[in-house]
């Protein structure tokens, strides 16, 4: 497997640190806003290559941190709190804050189908391991302290800019020492940063205050995976200064990082940044509500390399429609298809070895080996569902004329090799719904499950605003019977 390292700019021949066991950490939200399209980019990303790794037999440990405490959680508590729409201090309005956007996000990644990762650490549950980690930076002489902060001395750093290719000199002229800021160089980067009035802060050898943003990784990582590890993951806005300064940090600790850089492209609307300064804002639940099903947009990232930059267009998500129906249509053809002719087939002895088997569904076994080649050169979605197309048109064309004659049997067997292959590598790869054609879609499944996980927790005032929902906004109508709920269509 071939996998783009962003750290040396080359496609690498993928070699775990452990034979067949996978670290692989991502940097996850700063919970202070709903989930946007862009983050259902990235998670959708690494929640896939977290499949494709596992279906390749490597055992794949998982880790997307969560940024509960930083400066755009403050301000926005900051705002509630001066507009009087909380009567709690600053620092309560903070985690207010910072626990609200956790539960939308996680809801939002419900709704879409992805992963929950193996562990989801949170910055403030990490603050007494950060503090440590500081401290022994500047033990190391890598920070310094500066009133009540700490920064990093990147002149301390060896080969700083090596992920972003750029050099320090052409960094230095960019870089300025706000007003206020303490530091010694426009570079030097905050790893603890003290409190002002109000804000949630912790007591540390250098005063109350809380840590800089970039230090939580390091820590948190290496917590986790070990000093060195396999994956570092994330979008490719954060390269600079993110990543740099983690590895800058790992480093200045004398702790070796992450091996391999994985990057995704960003996602712009009708070519432009999405901002809500731009009125293009699209929450993931915005796209839910309108579309019911987040398969489309599952459909446009799986359309681009994961490099890419991808752009969210309403033509483009119309073809995904479409797409999702050839697929479905196939399935469901050819579900029939194998139903009619089992009786007719199944009985027969089919091949008697592999070889035999590979001759005769040649052209379908073909296609199979390409999608996964396509996978194994750096995750190349776009060229592997175009493989999956080229299975759907050969089984479409069997499922035309097939009948029961003896002649038959090898197509009906390429048809069911075909069915399987698709329907497997769309769910369990890609993430797809499409089981139960037809019937409740898959957002809709999801709101009945989260609902009867509420009503067995007792919660009913969560489980009827679920109620509420799948009325307002699916036409789907709920009734509680003995056995179990059912549900129907309002018409
Ligand atoms: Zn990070």
């Amino acid at each position: 497997m071939k996998i783009y390292n962003s750290l040396t700019r080359k496609k690498e021949e993928f070699v775990p640190i452990k034979e067949k066991k996978i670290g692989m950490y991502v940097c996850g939200p700063t919970v202070y806003d709903e989930p946007h399209i862009g983050h259902a980019r990235s998670a959708y990303i690494f929640d896939m290559i977290r499949r494709y790794l596992k279906h390749s037999n490597y055992e794949v440990q998982f880790v997307r941190n969560v940024t509960d405490v930083d400066d755009k959680i403050i301000s926005k508590a900051r705002e509630m709190v001066s507009g009087q729409l909380t009567v709690v201090s600053l620092a309560e309005a903070s985690k207010e804050i910072a626990k609200k956007y956790l539960e939308s996000y996680h809801r939002d990644m419900k709704l879409l189908g992805i992963g929950h990762p193996d562990s989801e650490p949170r910055a403030t549950e990490y603050i007494p391991k950060m503090i440590g980690y500081i401290g022994d930076l500047i033990t190391r002489g890598a920070a310094y302290i500066a009133g009540g902060d700490v920064y990093f001395d990147i002149k301390k750093a060896k080969d700083y800019g090596k992920l972003s290719n750029q050099n320090i000199e052409n960094m230095e002229m960019g870089a300025r020492v706000s007003p206020g800021e303490k530091k010694r160089d426009g570079l030097d980067f905050a790893l603890w940063k003290s409190a002002k009035e109000g804000e949630p802060s912790w007591d540390s050898p250098w005063g109350k205050g809380r840590p800089g943003w970039h230090i939580e990784c390091s820590v948190m990582s290496s917590d986790i995976l070990g000093d060195e590890f396999d994956i570092h993951g994330g979008g490719i806005d954060l390269i600079f200064p993110h990543h740099e300064n983690e590895i800058a940090q790992s480093e200045g600790a004398g702790k070796g990082f992450a091996r391999l850089w994985i990057h995704n492209g960003l996602l712009t609307i009708n070519q432009e940044k999405m901002a809500k300064s731009l009125g293009n804002f699209i929450s993931i639940q915005d796209f839910i509500k309108e579309y019911k099903d987040a398969d489309y947009l599952k459909l446009l990232f799986l359309n681009t390399h994961y490099r890419h930059p991808v752009d969210y267009t309403r033509e483009k998500i119309g073809e995904a429609k479409k797409e999702k129906e050839r697929i479905k249509i196939f399935l469901k053809t050819a579900k029939s298809n194998i139903e009619k002719y089992e009786s007719a087939y199944n009985e027969r002895p089919i091949f008697d070895s592999k070889l035999h088997f590979n001759n005769f569904l040649k052209d379908a076994v073909t296609c199979k080996d390409s999608l996964e080649k396509a996978m194994d050169d750096d995750f190349n979605t776009s060229q592997a569902i175009g493989e999956i197309f080229n299975m759907i048109h050969i089984g479409n064309s069997i499922t035309m004329t097939l009948d029961d004659n003896n002649n038959d049997m090898i197509r009906y067997t390429k048809l069911k090799y075909i069915r399987d292959t698709v329907y497997d590598f769309c769910t369990r790869i890609f993430g797809l719904s499409l089981g139960d054609e037809e019937a409740l879609c898959f957002v809709e499944k999801k709101l009945i499950e989260e609902r009867k996980r509420f009503r067995e927790l007792k919660d009913f005032k969560k489980a009827d605003e679920f109620r509420q929902i799948l009325l307002k906004d699916y036409n789907i109508i709920l009734e509680d019977e003995k056995d179990g709920t059912v549900w129907r269509r309002k018409t």
